[in-house]
């Protein structure tokens, strides 16, 4: 066996599995088609699960000497309220952050590479080696060069629209339609901080990254998307003007620094994540509407758990490797569930009466503000969020 894990796919799910096992003293090879330092669409934003994970594995002060700013309050206008507060503490880190994503994969390529792991960019997968009915290695195009790698276990992070989900034959557990769509660009010298806007129909964020720039996104209703296509221009500019008017006014003042990115391929699903020699992490085994902002912290959350199910687990074991790679699949779709939901309700650009009743019940209090945004983040779940002074107010 060449390697004990080969990962597919470099960024914030791939590399970060990587470096976990490269940790456990494992013989890890990760891959990615693409050339490494390298951009791809996000507005960039880590929940604080996600930071708390990247301080764990010691590259939150790599991302923080990288120039990229602390996002230290939030803020969320609807329906005539503003609420603030501070970004949640957890584990003594009180920010968040958004770095670019050039710098945040390399960094965590960089960090699996220093805890022993060899990265290979430029490198496609284009086919599985397998005996009998277990995948057992990769077929690698790098160049003109082709080689056959084996290995114990196969990790596909490749991605929403996975090769490796594709080759094994992965089906989709669950999904749910598309919901909304966004249009997202950079802008220079915007002095508002982290935040959303929402109104229905409508949902502005504001993110603030490297350089002095910060990403505006507006996201519509999926049933609009084919419209605003035709002239995403003036849907997105005329979605942050009539959804946040302040911040539409200083960006008419500001540098708008990049062109416009959007999609409208926002899928919502769970997909097999496991089976004989192979397991799929990140977008590539379960995806949610950007809206929430999850993907990162998602993937970060299940390189945790691949690596706590592969932990002590000898990859010549096949029966063994599989019964660890089950176990995280299952753990992964249930700890992602309640995200899920959460997503699929907050896409649909409706917000509801219930939802305005209890933002409007908690914005009378600094203290339940505070607990509304570490719900939103993920700090804490909606059962420790609806204690009885929340349902009383309400
Ligand atoms: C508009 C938009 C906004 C978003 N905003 C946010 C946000 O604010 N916060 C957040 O947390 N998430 C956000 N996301 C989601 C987030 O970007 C993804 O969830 C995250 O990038 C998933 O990481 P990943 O490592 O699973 O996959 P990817 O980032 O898609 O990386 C997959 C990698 O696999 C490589 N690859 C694919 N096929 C092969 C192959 N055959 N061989 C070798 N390599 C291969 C690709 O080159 C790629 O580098 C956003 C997404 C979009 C589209």
């Amino acid at each position: 066996m060449d390697y004990d894990v080969v990962v597919v796919g470099a960024r914030c799910a791939g590399a970060s599995t990587a470096l976990l096992l490269a940790r456990q003293g494992r013989r890890v090879l990760l891959v990615d088609k693409a050339p490494f330092p390298s951009d791809t669409m996000s507005t960039l934003y880590i929940h604080q699960p996600g930071v708390t994970r990247l301080a764990r594995w010691g590259v939150l002060d790599d991302v923080v000497a990288s120039g990229c700013p602390p996002l230290d309050t939030i803020s969320h206008d609807i329906d005539g309220l503003s609420l603030t507060s501070a970004v949640p503490a957890v584990d003594g880190v009180s920010a968040a952050y958004a770095p670019r994503r050039y710098v945040l994969d390399e960094l965590l390529v960089r960090a699996a590479v220093a805890a022993g792991a060899e990265f290979t960019d430029r490198a496609q997968v284009r086919e599985l080696v397998r005996r009998d009915d277990r995948v057992t290695g990769v077929r690698l195009r790098t160049g003109d060069a082709t080689a056959t790698v084996s290995a114990g276990l196969v990790i596909g992070a490749d991605g929403m629209r996975s090769k490796i989900a594709d080759l094994v034959g992965a089906p989709v557990l669950r999904s749910a339609p598309r919901a909304s769509c966004v249009y997202y660009t950079f802008w220079r010298g915007l002095r508002t901080g982290f935040g959303f806007h929402e109104r229905p129909g409508r949902w502005i964020a504001r993110i603030p990254t490297h350089d002095d720039l910060t990403v505006v996104a507006a996201y519509m209703p999926q049933a609009e998307f084919a419209e605003a296509r035709r002239d995403p221009e003036e849907a997105y500019l005329s979605a942050v003007e009539s959804t946040a008017p302040d911040l539409y006014e200083q960006m008419m003042a500001a540098e708008r620094a990049d062109r416009l990115r959007g999609t409208g391929d926002q899928r919502n699903y769970f997909r097999t994540a496991h089976g004989p020699g192979w397991a799929l992490v990140g977008d590539a085994a379960h995806h949610l509407d950007t809206i929430s902002a999850r993907g990162i912290t998602n993937a970060f959350i299940q390189a945790d758990l691949i690596a706590d199910a592969m932990s002590g687990v000898p990859t010549e074991d096949a029966a063994s490797v599989d019964g660890a790679t089950s176990g995280f699949a299952r753990t992964m779709a249930d700890t992602l569930e309640g995200p899920y939901k959460s997503t699929l309700e907050l896409a649909k650009l409706r917000p509801t009466k219930t939802r305005l009743r209890m933002l409007h019940a908690v914005a009378g209090s600094p203290e339940l503000t505070s607990r509304y945004f570490a719900m939103v983040s993920g700090v804490i779940g909606m059962r420790e969020f609806m204690t009885a002074d929340v349902v009383d107010l309400l």
